[in-house]
């Protein structure tokens, strides 16, 4: 019997776990532009470390045993197609859309080949052990363990963080505790914040390149550094979709998706992980459970039965490691509170080693990934 063909259109945590899950019942090809797997949780740890680009970057090669990768992006995709240029395409019985979030430099990367963006973040480090300011643009998550890391790793460098809005994690999700322990943390390791106040111009060179500058905020503060990184720009990728199913597409970009991951309006057609509108902290682990939900429902449709399977979102949890032994977390309980923990917990829960031991059994195909 022939079987089904399945297209998963991005290989990040999402898509590489639905591929992997499928690849004994059907013909599944993963579609990614990059030659390696991102493991995004270690990349700011990277920036600093070089010992942590082996975590961070990761082959692709033993995901599959049966199914193929296509190094190349989705340019448009159709209920049943998926298409590379105007000749190139492959047709698909099941369609799932994987592709995520992209964000700027240095927390995600657009060079599709592993050694070029390791070449940029050796360049990185060198700038930065060179460097005596560095100015973060940008107080939400990123941001904030960017300077975590910068500060663990150069405890002589000046960081200092801008943002329009005047507290850090200006999102509704953080607590007040959260905030006050990352700041209280942050300003004993020397950072300073510029809360409040807008950059009247952005710095004249580009993100992460050493070269003297100084910017001044609309009310006035100046601010000198010889680096600077944009930590802000959370874009979902999904400007692929075709006019059909564009129709689930929202203003910001997420996939609108039923509790089964079912595209709305589209049976076959399944999104999961940070490109859908799912209601819930984006994590990575999230976007694993989610995978599962997926392909459960399609190997239940390939037997002719209902896809029944449903994600319910998952309490939100937040973990903010500042370097490998500060930081601060915020637990939803079950009763819908909110519990911080301090730094120690936080070291223990994601610091010393950034959830790799996961990855790399799912990328070796090995039983147990998270
Ligand atoms: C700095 C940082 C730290 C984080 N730390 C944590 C953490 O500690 N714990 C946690 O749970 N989560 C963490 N997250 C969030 C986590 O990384 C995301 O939730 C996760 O990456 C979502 O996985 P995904 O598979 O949906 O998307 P992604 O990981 O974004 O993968 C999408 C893939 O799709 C590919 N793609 C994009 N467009 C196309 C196209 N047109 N055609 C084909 N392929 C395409 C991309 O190349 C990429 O490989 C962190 C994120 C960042 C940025």
């Amino acid at each position: 019997m022939t079987k089904p063909r399945i297209v998963v259109v991005g290989g990040g945590y999402a898509g590489a776990t639905v591929a992997r899950e499928l690849d004994e019942v059907a013909d599944v090809t993963l579609v990614e532009p990059k030659d390696h797997f991102v493991h995004a949780s270690g990349t700011l740890r990277s920036t600093v470390d070089a010992s942590w680009d082996k975590h961070v970057f990761h082959s692709l090669d033993n995901l599959l045993i049966n199914g193929r990768i296509v190094q190349d992006s989705a340019r448009l995709v159709s209920p049943r197609k998926v298409m590379f240029t105007a000749t190139s395409s492959i047709d698909a019985d099941y369609i799932v859309l994987a592709t995520g979030t992209s964000y700027p430099f240095p927390a995600k990367f657009i060079e599709e080949r592993a050694w070029v963006a390791r070449s940029r973040l050796d360049r990185q480090r060198e700038a930065l052990a060179q460097a005596s300011g560095v100015l973060i643009v940008g107080a939400g998550p990123v941001g904030i363990e960017l300077a975590g890391e910068l500060v663990h790793a150069f405890p002589g460098l000046k960081v200092t963080i801008v943002d329009r809005n005047t507290e850090i994690l200006h999102a509704e999700e953080y607590t007040p505790e959260l905030r006050e322990e990352l700041m209280r943390q942050l300003g004993l390791a020397g950072v300073e914040f510029v809360l409040g106040e807008v950059l009247g111009y952005m710095p004249p060179v580009d993100v992460g390149v050493f070269e003297d500058f100084k910017v001044a905020t609309s009310a006035g503060t100046e601010i000198s550094a010889q680096i600077w990184f944009r930590a802000y720009g959370n874009k979902q990728e999904s400007d692929y979709l075709d006019a059909q199913l564009g129709a689930a597409r929202r203003h910001d970009g997420r996939i609108r998706v039923e509790p089964t991951m079912q595209v709305v309006g589209f049976d076959n057609v399944f999104a999961v992980g940070d490109v859908n509108d799912v209601a819930e902290t984006k994590r990575a682990h999230t976007a694993m459970v989610q995978a599962r939900v997926a392909a459960k429902n399609i190997k239940a449709m390939i037997q002719g039965q209902e896809p029944t399977f449903r994600y319910m979102p998952r309490p939100g949890r937040i973990i903010l490691p500042l370097g490998p032994t500060g930081g601060a977390s915020q637990i939803e309980l079950p009763d819908g509170s909110h519990k911080v923990v301090g730094a120690h917990e936080t070291a223990e829960l994601k610091g010393h080693d950034l959830m790799a031991g996961p990855i790399v059994r799912l990328l070796r195909n090995e039983e147990s990934a998270a």
